[in-house]
């Protein structure tokens, strides 16, 4: 990129990577980190694509929170502790207000998480934004998908089924009250990771993930990853008033069982352990393999990619 674009980067991007575990933060060749004694650094990364992974008249604020939203999410769904993330752009163009409305999305995140932004990468093309992010965890503490124990309870956090409610509502096929699709749009335009939710389930949950692909998808891979079955019971699935509001409960059961983009998380635990803040118990683990549920449905499971 010309000197004066990446100025215009520098500008709105260097002074949000200041925080507690970040020794040298943009401008050198690397960011430098610490971790305590006794932990490890959890990391993972998340790419959207303009068209692809998020609608192309989306707000540029909203796409820089959700990006980094999404990304903190995967945090969230291990335990761990933020600690910083890079995040890689591919701008079309270098539009001053387009940079300007993104890095707030981005600030707000970077507060709203506490997740400094150490580094990155900036190159021409396709509106593209990849979000790296690192956490901390404890030497002997993780969140995994595996572990679930026949007896378990599962619980979701939140309520699921909003954001596929607002891509409806988006799409024309549903027109939900002004207030109803205020709600639903916030929900799709600025998920909210579960981070504090997960670092209290360390220790605690026996298994967990995060509702990316819709719950029956990501529930499969808790029972995949634990040899076990995911029993649902559909009446229990928390849905929010505003998602109430359709009049059709098949379409209402199937956004919240299949719908992606909700970034609650799904977890499991003794059945001795009382429900966490926020959580609602929506079925059992049980012997066996795969996800049942309680009801007859003739969707798929989940978004598949591609
Ligand atoms: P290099 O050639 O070493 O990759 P760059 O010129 O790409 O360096 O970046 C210079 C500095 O600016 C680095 O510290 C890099 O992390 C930071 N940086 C570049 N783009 C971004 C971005 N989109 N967000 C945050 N930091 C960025
Ligand atoms: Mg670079």
């Amino acid at each position: 990129m010309p000197t004066s674009e990446f100025d215009l980067i520098y500008r709105y991007f260097s002074s949000l990577g200041a925080g507690p575990a970040v020794d040298l933060s943009v401008g050198d060749d690397c960011a430098i980190l610490r971790l305590e004694p006794n932990e490890r650094l959890a990391t993972s990364v998340d790419t959207m694509v303009e068209g692809v992974h998020f609608p192309e008249d989306m707000f540029p604020e909203d796409i820089g929170f959700r990006a980094v939203s999404v990304a903190a999410s995967d945090l969230a769904a291990m335990g761990a502790r933020p600690i910083g993330m890079t995040v890689a752009l591919t701008l079309p163009e270098a539009d001053e207000f387009w940079i300007n409305t993104f890095s707030q999305g981005i600030a707000q995140a970077v507060s709203e998480y506490r997740l400094p932004l150490v580094g990155g990468d900036t190159t021409r093309g396709p509106l593209t934004i990849s979000v790296q992010v690192m956490g901390a965890l404890p030497a002997d503490k993780a969140l995994l998908r595996e572990g679930a124990q026949v007896g378990d309870l599962v619980y979701v956090s939140g309520t699921l089924g909003d954001a596929a409610g607002a891509l409806a509502f988006l799409n024309g096929e549903w027109h939900p009250e002004p207030d109803a699709a205020e709600f639903l749009l916030q929900r799709f335009h600025r998920p909210r990771a579960r981070v504090e939710l997960g670092r209290e389930l360390l220790g605690k949950a026996t298994s967990a993930i995060d509702i990316s692909d819709g719950l029956l998808a990501d529930a499969g891979h808790i029972a995949a990853a634990s040899g076990v079955s995911i029993d649902i019971e559909c009446g229990r699935v928390p849905l929010s008033s505003a998602l109430n509001s359709h009049p059709d409960s098949e379409s209402k059961l199937k956004w919240a069982l299949s719908g992606g983009d909700d970034y609650e998380l799904c977890l499991t635990l003794p059945e001795e352990v009382p429900t966490p803040e926020g959580c609602t118990r929506i079925g059992r683990v049980t012997k066996g393999q795969g996800v049942k549920v309680d009801q007859d449905i003739d969707f798929t499971a989940g978004y598949q990619h591609f």
